[in-house]
């Protein structure tokens, strides 16, 4: 995507005022979020809240009701004509914005008769028009990035889920999209598995790419993002630096989710104001 003239002056991506309903269910109500290139912005929040539509609204795979989403100064989805009536954008202007911003699912969704190389390779060959020998160079680079160079003519079956989540973030980062969206990347995975895909995506954090997170990782999330966003039921409740989110939550509902929170998963883990300090620098 070309970024329009004045782009390099605004915020990467920029959400203003979005709602959308489902029916009579109102999933956004008008929510509002900037985010900067290189910055790191985890979404929290209870299930149901709206997170996936927010993100799923970011790449256009969900039209939005009201209000405008600009990536890199260009607006997602709609075009307004002269009187100031919105309508549907052109297909094409669609497909080049998809293919600055790349998605990781928390079900992989990788394709199970292809192997790992080919999954990540056959994206750059049918939408990025790459050469078969040059999209399974980048591939190659890529697999070796998330650790998984010995498992290029593997089937992703065969690996296990924390693998295959790092197949998932391979393919994504080999389009070299302007921003990642995670949508609860480990939220399928053993336990034991998270911590490996997480080390790959804090490496892409220290990388300085951009890259929005909906995840219940919390101390994960104390550790890498620059900002903490907490969704409640389709209203951005607050926003702000993890220790500010995280310690002085301005609602009383933020302080009962982090509350649930903290009794079913802190027992044994480090307090989540320390890992929040930590990343403060202080
Ligand atoms: P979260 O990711 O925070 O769990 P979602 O964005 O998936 O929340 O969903 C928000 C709300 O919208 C939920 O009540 C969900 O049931 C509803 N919803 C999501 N997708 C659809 C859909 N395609 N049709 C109807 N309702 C939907
Ligand atoms: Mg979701």
């Amino acid at each position: 995507m070309h970024d329009a003239p004045d782009a390099k002056a605004r915020p990467l991506i920029e959400i203003v005022g979005v709602s959308k309903c489902f029916g009579t269910l109102k999933v956004l109500n008008s929510v509002s979020l900037s985010v900067a290139r290189s910055e790191v912005v985890c979404i929290v929040g209870p299930s149901g809240s709206g997170k996936s539509t927010l993100l799923r609204c970011i790449n256009f795979l969900e039209p939005y009701d009201d209000g405008e989403i600009y990536i890199g100064g260009e607006r997602v989805g709609y075009a307004v004509d002269a009187r100031g009536r919105r309508r549907p954008a052109k297909e094409s202007s669609v497909e080049r914005l998809r293919r600055d911003v790349a998605m990781v699912f928390q079900q992989f969704n990788l394709w199970p008769h292809m192997r790992v190389i080919d999954n990540v390779a056959q994206p750059l060959m049918l939408v990025h028009k790459k050469s078969s020998e040059e999209a399974r160079a980048i591939a190659r680079r890529m697999l070796d990035k998330v650790g998984l160079s010995d498992k290029l003519d593997q089937y992703p079956l065969r690996l296990s889920g924390g693998q295959q989540q790092r197949v998932g973030i391979a393919r994504a980062l080999a389009v070299d999209p302007k921003v990642i969206l995670f949508d609860e990347p480990t939220s399928s995975l053993d336990p034991e598995l998270v911590g490996e895909v997480l080390q790959v995506m804090k490496q892409l954090a220290r990388e300085g790419m951009t890259m929005i997170i909906v995840t219940h990782e919390m101390h994960f999330a104390a550790e890498v993002a620059d900002r903490v966003v907490f969704l409640d039921h389709g209203s951005k409740l607050e926003e702000g630096p993890p220790r500010d989110v995280f310690f002085n939550p301005k609602h009383e509902r933020t302080r009962q989710f982090l509350q649930t929170w903290i009794e079913r998963n802190s027992l044994f883990a480090e307090p989540l104001d320390a890992t929040a300090r930590r990343n403060a620098g202080t």
